[in-house]
């Protein structure tokens, strides 16, 4: 066990260390962890993942979506140990350092720690694996801006956005895949808000962040997103938050809200905002109060920007698009920058006519190619992305 002794009035008291501490200790595994875990911070990575391998282990970051090495013992291996008793120790200290308990080898394990000096939550979450516990932190920068206005939507799309949260009732729904941003664009949504005037509350798997001015609640096996929306409505709210609509229960129940007196921010998991009415439909929701409630259908991307030093311009007319250089330079890491371009494709009430149709204000293809033309983005993401 890690313990300080701290000495008070000459009384003399053991102290658990807190996870900052046993990462600041001066073994050579905690010293591993610690720049891995400051990499992480400096190139603002989303997730470490800790992975045994069949030679001892290695740690890849996530850096704008992709996952990248930091550190392999393949490489950088002692002969003299053996693979098994280098992960063995390397897993004592991290399992300490994030507070899972030792034992329970076989069992899936989180826990949640923070790394107070440096301002990061740490989500934890542990996995057997064939050689053994795979451990994976996704971070959480509590510094971090979520304004609106730092979200880099376009001055049209950030007014549109914006009078869309101002309405009284209503619904706000943004797609997207996993790893998208969309609960980073959820987030800076009520951040915007009138958050002192209004009873704003949210019901999240997990709550990851805490805004201030807001009530979060986080859904465990006891209070599912159903029963939690039914028992939020009850407590006189303005703005509910729900993480996500993925049941039909918590559909019918988000759009009922929405078409009486609430507005509902919520996202989804589809690839255009022009499903978002077949989703609820799949889901069996009233479409005409749908219709009527939708003041903002959205689906989001996040691209990564190609770096402008080692591309290579191609000779196509009509714009400035270039091509990834896939050895990059040193500006880079594999031709692009550790920075990414967010994609809003988005419609408003204005853009949904009687019958039920929908016309998008700004398409995802649309986007993309403008970028590709600007050379922002490689080119070959505008097959990927339009197909
Ligand atoms: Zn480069």
């Amino acid at each position: 066990m890690m313990r300080k002794v701290l000495k008070e009035n000459g009384l003399s008291l053991q102290v658990t260390l807190t996870s900052e501490e046993k990462l600041e200790s001066p073994g050579s595994y905690s010293r591993l962890i610690r720049s891995a875990v400051d990499e992480a911070i400096r190139l603002k990575a989303s997730d470490i993942h800790f992975e045994p391998t069949n030679k001892g282990f290695k740690i890849r970051l996530r850096v704008c979506g992709t996952l990248q090495v930091y550190y392999s013992s393949e490489k950088n291996i002692d002969l003299k140990i053996l693979p098994d008793v280098l992960r063995g120790a390397m897993f004592t200290t991290l399992k300490a350092i994030s507070n899972i308990p030792l034992g329970k080898q076989s069992e899936a394990q989180d826990s949640r720690i923070s790394f107070t000096k440096r301002g990061i939550d740490v989500r934890v979450n542990k996995i057997p694996t064939e050689f053994g516990e795979k451990i994976v932190y996704r971070l959480f920068n509590k510094n971090e801006s979520k304004k609106l206005t730092d979200a880099g939507f376009p001055i049209e799309t950030y007014n549109d956005v914006r009078s869309a949260i101002q309405k009284k009732s209503g619904l706000i729904i943004i797609t997207g895949e996993t790893g998208s941003g969309k609960t980073s664009t959820i987030y800076s949504l009520i951040e915007e808000m009138d958050r002192e005037r209004l009873n704003i509350s949210t019901l999240e798997n997990p709550v990851e962040r805490h805004v201030e001015g807001v009530t979060h609640t986080g859904v465990t096996q006891k209070l599912g997103f159903s029963d939690g929306l039914r028992a939020l409505l009850r407590q006189d709210p303005d703005v509910i938050l729900v993480g996500e609509i993925r049941d039909e229960t918590t559909a019918k129940l988000a759009v009922r809200a929405a078409s009486t007196g609430h507005l509902v921010i919520s996202t989804m998991h589809t690839n255009t905002a022009l499903n978002i009415p077949k989703v609820f439909e799949y889901y069996g929701a009233d479409q005409m109060q749908l219709m009527e409630s939708l003041v903002l259908g959205a689906n989001q991307r996040l691209i990564r920007k190609i770096c402008p030093e080692c591309s290579t311009s191609s000779d196509k007319k009509g714009g400035n698009f270039k091509t990834v250089n896939k050895s990059g330079c040193s500006k880079c890491s594999n031709g692009f920058l550790n920075e990414r371009v967010l994609l809003f494709e988005y419609f408003t009430r204005d853009e949904i006519n009687e019958k039920g149709g929908i016309l998008l204000k700004r398409s995802i293809k649309e986007l993309v190619i403008e970028l590709a033309k600007k050379g922002v983005i490689d080119e070959n993401e505008v097959h990927r992305h339009t197909h």
